[in-house]
């Protein structure tokens, strides 16, 4: 028998009112590792209650010392990287590689918020008139919800609550009901830091968690990553409730390959970012064009890429590409290929009946690789979000950066070549937020804002770096004469 997940409500561990649970699986075994709790309205509206009562004494604690906090919770991270990067394997299915690495760019996070009595400084002007002196100065402003995806379930919480509570806010965590455990470990860390109770709390559960947070009136602010549509409902729904929010959606993906590119990285790039973390990223590349005569052999490198990629256990060393998240997800993405098949686009790799031995019971899809995918049918245009990649020619340029912009989604972009010229072209023209230089994961580092344009964001403020701090604090001005 699997155990509920606790919420952590004013520094204790307890049970959700809600009587229903959805499973956490292992996706490589399929077997039950935990039970979610569907917590209700009640259980949100006490851990806002919890956020709100702590608040008056975390925000009159001196920023340096809740630095510090963070400080002791990064070298506890340090020390339980390797435990927390297996817990996220067996809960998502990526491969340890992958989760290593994803609680690495996590701590990054923690380092950075750890700057904050810097990042916080105002600034000061005597004489704005004879006597008179202005001074601004960025201030909390209280309870903060945070709801976050499966994908990244170390990373993504640890692109917001560290930055909300290093400024001195309280929050409220809604962790992804898919893979709730590891961040439970984090957050018995950062208890072992000091964090003061009632500082971060955590609710578990789904759409009922997530709409009580967007309406109660003792949120000031959301940080929302997910699928645009829900992005967009939150996004809506919370700032119709007088709330910040940020919310980062979905994506689509291309990588533009010319024909000046190193063939060798090139195709190494790609095939990371199409496959890596069996193409379940925000930041996943999942058109791959190759302009003029960069199309043939790029093709032939990445099929033969592809089909080489050894699929099971993520815990396992020797394996290339883990399972997807659930049996729900993998129907998903193998509906998407069944409907490029039937749309037209040509399948030049099928992993629809992958399976792993000994693990049939995994959450298995096999690389797959389709040609000339047109943009007007669901694989040239839905975010899939599985290891499916499209691998398109363009005759120029032009071509392949008028296909990107034709997507709804504005989130990332690469290209490869050795060209400077092409390379300026491109990055000025994109209109996309998140962009490679010959680099297929074009992911920001915790100093730089992370976040997506069009489809694949609401809001203003992204996540990380400055703005993390900017959505956090009000900028207050203060104006004086004696
Ligand atoms: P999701 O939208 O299903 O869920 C995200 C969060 O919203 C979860 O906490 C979930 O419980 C909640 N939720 C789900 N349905 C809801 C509803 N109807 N109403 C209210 N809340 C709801 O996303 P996911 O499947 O967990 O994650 C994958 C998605 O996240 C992909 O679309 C991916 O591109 C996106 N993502 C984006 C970024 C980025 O930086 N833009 C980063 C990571 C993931």
């Amino acid at each position: 028998m699997s155990d509920t997940v606790l919420n952590y409500v004013a520094g204790q561990w307890t049970r959700s009112r809600s009587t229903e649970s959805i499973p956490v699986t292992n996706p490589a075994t399929g077997a039950v590792i935990g039970l979610t709790p569907l917590s209700t309205g009640e259980d949100v509206a006490g851990a806002v209650g919890a956020a709100r009562a702590a608040f008056p004494t975390w925000r009159a604690t001196p920023a340096v010392d809740r630095a510090r906090v963070l400080f002791r919770l990064k070298m506890l991270l340090d020390e339980h990287k390797e435990e927390l990067a297996r817990s996220v394997t067996r809960e998502h299915g990526k491969i340890l590689t992958e989760t290593r690495g994803e609680v690495q760019r996590g701590i990054e996070n923690i380092e950075h918020a750890c700057g904050v009595p810097t990042l916080m400084l105002g600034d000061t002007l005597e004489d704005i008139a004879p006597g008179i002196d202005c001074e601004s100065v960025r201030q909390p402003l209280g309870v903060f919800g945070v709801i976050t995806p499966y994908n990244f379930p170390v990373m993504i919480p640890l692109w917001f609550w560290p930055y909300a509570v290093a400024t001195g806010n309280t929050v409220v965590l809604k962790p992804s009901e898919q893979d709730p455990l590891t961040h439970q470990r984090i957050v018995e860390l950062a208890e072992e830091a000091g964090l003061p109770p009632g500082v971060l709390n955590v609710v578990h559960g789904g759409q009922d968690a997530v709409e009580a947070l967007c309406d109660h009136p003792d949120v000031v602010g959301v940080s929302f990553v997910g699928s645009s549509e829900v992005a967009e409902v939150v996004y809506r729904r919370a700032t119709a409730s007088g709330k910040r929010v940020q919310a980062l959606g979905g994506a689509k993906n291309h990588l533009v390959v010319l024909p000046d590119a190193d063939l060798d990285t090139t195709v190494e790039a790609c095939m990371s970012s199409v496959f890596g973390s069996t193409g379940q990223r925000c930041l996943a590349g999942s058109i791959v064009v190759g302009v003029g005569e960069a199309w043939k052999p790029l093709r032939e490198r990445m099929l033969d890429g592809a089909s080489a990629l050894r699929l099971g256990d993520g815990l396992v060393d020797d394996t290339d590409m883990g399972p997807v998240v659930s049996a729900a997800h993998r129907d998903r993405v193998r509906r998407f290929i069944d409907e490029g098949e039937g749309d037209g686009a040509r399948l030049a790799l099928d992993g629809r009946g992958a399976t792993v031995k000994g693990l049939e019971a995994g959450f298995w899809v096999g690389p797959t690789v389709f040609e000339d995918v047109p943009f007007d049918i669901s694989i040239g245009t839905e975010e899939i979000f599985g290891p499916v990649a499209g691998l398109n020619r363009a005759t120029n340029l032009d071509e392949a950066i008028g296909w990107m912009q034709s997507s709804r989604y504005g989130n990332a972009c690469s290209i490869f070549t050795t060209s400077g010229k092409a390379a300026r072209e491109f990055r000025y023209r994109a209109g996309i937020s998140m962009i490679g230089v010959n680099i297929g994961v074009a992911a920001p580092m915790a100093m730089f804002p992370f976040g997506g344009s069009k489809g694949s964001f609401y809001g203003d403020l992204k996540a990380q770096g400055r703005d993390a701090v900017s959505f956090y604090t009000d900028a207050r001005v203060v104006i004086s004469r004696w």
